[in-house]
């Protein structure tokens, strides 16, 4: 089914998808238009063109499921063959067996280690530190698994593949460098020139080979409709072979399910991995192994702080293919778009309003409309709780973990943190209650520092910041774009 062959763009009606489809000859899962339209597609095409191609996002046709045999041994795989078991189904038939560990070993080259927070009543939530990567925070495992698919995918073509992304901060960084490097693909990232932090401008800029940067005179709307205007523009479109690495891109969404599978597998026999180094505490604790024995099993909640709900979804996703996840906590800073949703049944979006935890102020979530598609609001309620939170609620929290526990938090972490409090203060919810931590609190530490003081620096963060950006200044006009576009090889 696959087709690797350069045909994927724009050969949507293919007669090879259609007699597929009907006969059923496909082995792996076919892939639609949250749109409905009766068309299916393979997962290079879904992954390649980004957006379906009645402007719907793509979806698996129905979620594959885990076998017995992986359901109750998740506790005791390690991360990759959790990798392997979750993504498998996804793009059977298309990527082989020994690629995909290839994949996956080159993704996945951190830890996203759950640990204990040290409490003297036990009160703490285990924490899914999913801040390990390069970029310091979870973009990192779609942006470098989405790079290494699409340059396999696209092996033997002769023109290289431009991706153009328009990022306010967060993504850009994280597609910058999953795509560092890889063979076959450049990279054009546009970003509002004075409005990104000092860091995240070395993570956009400062990486060079294949990743050029763009600083644009305005903000990050001037940023979107340049990338817009690339998109449509029909005699460009000729001369290079253009895609986009923006988050609704499937391929980033499917990744981010492993996580939460292997996670899930260990809270719920009682395991958590020993934190060593990894967790950014004040005062390292005595290392912690897990225990030993796996005990009874229980119920588990896991709390995603959530803006676009890419991460969400994933965590649906996982939960639907059998991962022991009882509820999915889905929290939210005031761009509550969603829990109000959940909680009134109407879905009525809003412009995003700013916040400290900024990479989640989106008034309109685009993977809503990949949930609804999937679910209806009966099963949604069933599956998620819906908790939105302050900054003042965000700052106490920040302040309130490390003073009781020396543990540093995020300001998207945190929001987490007090959603899962308010979630405790209501009747008992038994089991095992996970929060997943989203960035590592050096990224945002403008923030951070107010509250808790300096904050230890990570590796990956620490490098980054010993680069030097190199970007260039454009002014937001598509004609000065398109000649930069065509003066690359
Ligand atoms: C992107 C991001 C989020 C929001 O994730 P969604 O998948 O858009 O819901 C939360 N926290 C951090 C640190 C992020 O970068």
């Amino acid at each position: 089914m696959s087709d690797g062959s350069g045909r994927v763009h724009g050969n949507y009606y293919s007669n090879e998808a259609v007699i597929a489809a009907i006969l059923g000859t496909e082995n792996g899962v076919r892939y639609i238009s949250t749109k409905k339209s009766t068309e299916t597609f393979s997962f290079s095409q879904a992954a390649l063109a980004g957006l379906a191609p009645d402007g719907g996002l793509f979806i698996p046709q129905a979620i594959p499921v885990y076998g017995e045999s992986v359901k109750k041994s998740l506790h005791s795989m390690a991360f990759l063959e959790v990798a392997l078991e979750t993504i498998r189904p996804y793009v059977e038939g298309e990527i082989p067996g020994p690629t995909l560990e290839d994949l996956c070993a080159g993704a996945f080259s951190f830890a996203a280690p759950l640990v204990q927070v040290e409490s003297e009543d036990q009160s703490t939530p285990l924490v899914l530190e999913l801040f390990h990567g390069p970029t310091a925070a979870f973009k990192d495992f779609g942006a470098r698994f989405m790079a290494r698919t699409f340059s396999w995918l696209r092996r033997g073509e002769d023109r290289p593949l431009r991706i153009l992304v328009a990022t306010s901060g967060d993504t850009g960084g994280a597609v910058a460098d999953g795509f560092f490097g890889i063979e076959g693909i450049s990279v054009t990232i546009l970003y509002p020139k004075g409005r990104v932090s000092e860091l995240q401008e070395k993570q956009i800029a400062g990486l060079g080979g294949n990743i050029s940067a763009l600083a644009v005179e305005g903000n990050f709307d001037d940023c979107q409709s340049l990338v817009k205007a690339a998109f449509g523009d029909s005699a460009l479109q000729k001369q290079v072979v253009l895609s986009s690495a923006n988050s609704i891109n499937i391929s980033r969404l499917i990744p981010q399910a492993v996580y939460y599978a292997a996670a899930a597998g260990k809270a719920r026999v009682g395991f958590w991995d020993s934190d060593g180094d990894a967790t950014p505490r004040a005062v390292q604790p005595a290392a912690r192994a897990s225990p030993t024995a796996a005990g009874t099993p229980r119920p588990v909640t896991i709390c995603v702080p959530s803006g676009n709900f890419g991460n969400l979804t994933a965590g649906l996703y996982a939960l639907s293919m059998g991962a022991p996840i009882t509820t999915l906590v889905a929290a939210t800073n005031i761009n509550k778009t969603v829990p109000d949703y959940l909680e009134s049944g109407e879905y009525q979006t809003r412009l995003s309003q700013e916040t400290i935890s900024n990479a989640m102020d989106v008034g309109a979530p685009s993977n809503f409309e990949r949930m609804t598609a999937h679910w209806d609001i009966a099963q949604l309620r069933r599956m998620i709780l819906g908790f939105s939170v302050t900054d003042d609620e965000t700052r106490q929290t920040m302040a309130a973990v490390y003073r009781n526990y020396g543990y540093y938090t995020d300001p998207h972490s945190a929001v987490g943190w007090t959603a899962v409090q308010k979630l405790s203060a209501g009747p008992a919810v038994p089991g095992a209650m996970i929060v997943a931590a989203t960035a590592h609190p050096a990224k945002f530490s403008e923030t951070a520092e107010n509250i808790t003081g300096p904050v230890p620096i990570p590796a990956s963060i620490e490098k980054a910041m010993n680069r030097t950006a190199r970007a260039l200044t454009i002014p937001p006009d598509i004609s000065v774009l398109r000649d930069f576009l065509l003066s690359k090889p």
